[in-house]
């Protein structure tokens, strides 16, 4: 069987496992990633569009963020409305921070170019990825590379970055991990457009009907969500209906707003889902991004919480396999997971605020919650404060 040897093997090459090895190579421990699909598959891949101010501070501090700078849109904070009432939420005047639409498929772009462009080592589609000896601080991690070799990584660290589906997650013996679950009654169905957006700032609606989203993607490519119900067949709902039910739901025609609709060119359903592993280590197996965690997207807080665990994994790591210092190493899964719980919460309540249950009581406290959040400078902080995202030590 081949062997590579090195100090970090990464399994999945996704943001979570590209930025790790992007920040361990600037300081200079050497990392091979591991990956069961093709570069542009990943790099394809539509997925999330915001991203909070720590995660924009990351990216400019490792020099991942020239296109960034050009191409991504500087919000200053949200829309949250509902029947007859539009509100906008100030994140710049509230907090000081801020958020930016830049697509998950472009921050991977830059990743993977900044990773070729250092010759960084990536198996893309592998297949029958395996971890062992974790336990020990001589892990590896085996699989049949893409022209069916069997190959094998040997490193001092695994990096467990393959996402939800990823079996990195079952490394941890099942008597040593807890895990924390919580699935919603409703889906979201997700297109994108050729069409300009129909505002300057991303819309959340509480409708008697769902919720609904106006994000976007660009100047010219809108990202448009409605709330349905769980397994919906994506063929139920025609171009038609999609734009009538968002026009509804979005509010046209209130206060001379309209929604202009444009040509679909994607649509899928995609459930919602909370979900915590802990520990986020497990001998010399660290876990990171959706390999450990899942949030509903409502809160925008799954590639943004994938980019802070990493950034305080990177400096564990150099410490642990430079100098021998562990502090870091053995602080990460309590100082991320105090980070994770955070957005956990936030995006459950950013959820439940917005989507419709079927329970009248629920309705009344929802609306009652947003006229709160709207109407105070306190309420409206707190939201502020979570969206845009805490320090990156919080
Ligand atoms: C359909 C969808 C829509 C989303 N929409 C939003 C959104 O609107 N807003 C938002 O904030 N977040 C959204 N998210 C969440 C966000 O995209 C993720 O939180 C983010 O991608 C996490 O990055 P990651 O690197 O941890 O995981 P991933 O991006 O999932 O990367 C993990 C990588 O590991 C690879 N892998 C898996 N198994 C193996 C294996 N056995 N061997 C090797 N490699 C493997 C995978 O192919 C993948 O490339 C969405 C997620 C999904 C799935």
């Amino acid at each position: 069987m081949d062997e590579t040897r090195t100090q970090v093997a990464i399994i999945g090459a996704g943001p979570a496992g590209m930025l790790l090895s992007h920040l361990l190579a600037a300081e200079g421990v050497d990392s091979v990633v591991v990956e069961t699909r093709s570069e542009e598959y990943v790099a394809s891949r539509i997925r999330a569009g915001i991203l909070e101010q720590s995660t924009v501070d990351l990216l400019r501090g490792s020099g991942l963020a020239e296109r960034l700078e050009d191409e991504g849109d500087r919000h200053r904070g949200i829309y949250l409305q509902w029947p007859e009432e539009r509100h906008h939420l100030d994140f710049e005047k509230l907090t000081g921070r801020s958020v930016w639409v830049y697509g998950q498929t472009e921050v991977q772009k830059d990743l993977v170019a900044a990773r070729k462009a250092d010759d960084q080592a990536v198996f893309y589609e592998i297949d029958d990825t395996t971890l062992d000896d974790v336990e020990t601080d001589r892990p590896s991690v085996t699989f049949t590379d893409a022209d069916g070799a069997p190959h094998r990584v040997v490193a001092d660290v695994v990096a467990g970055c393959d996402g939800t589906f990823g079996p990195s997650r079952a490394a941890v013996p099942e008597g040593e991990r807890s895990t924390w679950e919580k699935v919603y009654p409703y889906s979201w169905l997700g297109v994108l457009a050729d069409v300009a957006p129909s505002t300057d700032e991303l819309i959340y609606a509480w409708h008697p009907d769902g919720f609904a989203l106006h994000s976007m993607r660009s100047e010219t490519v809108s990202r448009l969500y409605l709330q349905v119900p769980n397994d919906t067949p994506v063929e139920e709902w025609s171009d038609d209906r999609i734009w009538e039910s968002l026009a509804t739901r979005l509010g046209h025609g209130q206060d001379g707003w309209t929604l202009t609709p444009g040509p679909i060119t994607e649509k899928s359903v995609l459930p919602m889902r909370s979900f915590v592993q802990t520990p986020m280590r497990h001998g010399r197996l660290f876990l990171a991004g959706d390999a450990a965690h899942i949030v509903p997207p409502t809160g925008a807080k799954g590639l943004n919480l994938a980019v802070s665990d990493v950034g305080l994994l990177a400096p564990a790591l150099v410490a642990l396999l430079q100098t021998g210092d562990s502090a870091l190493a053995d602080a990460y899964s309590d100082t991320a997971l105090r980070r994770v719980w955070r957005c956990t919460h936030f995006s459950w309540w950013m959820t439940t605020m917005l989507h419709q249950s079927g329970d009248p009581f629920d309705r009344q406290l929802q609306l009652s919650q947003l006229r709160w959040v709207t109407g105070s400078d306190a309420g409206a902080t707190g939201l502020a404060e979570n969206y845009a995202g805490l320090p990156l030590g919080y």
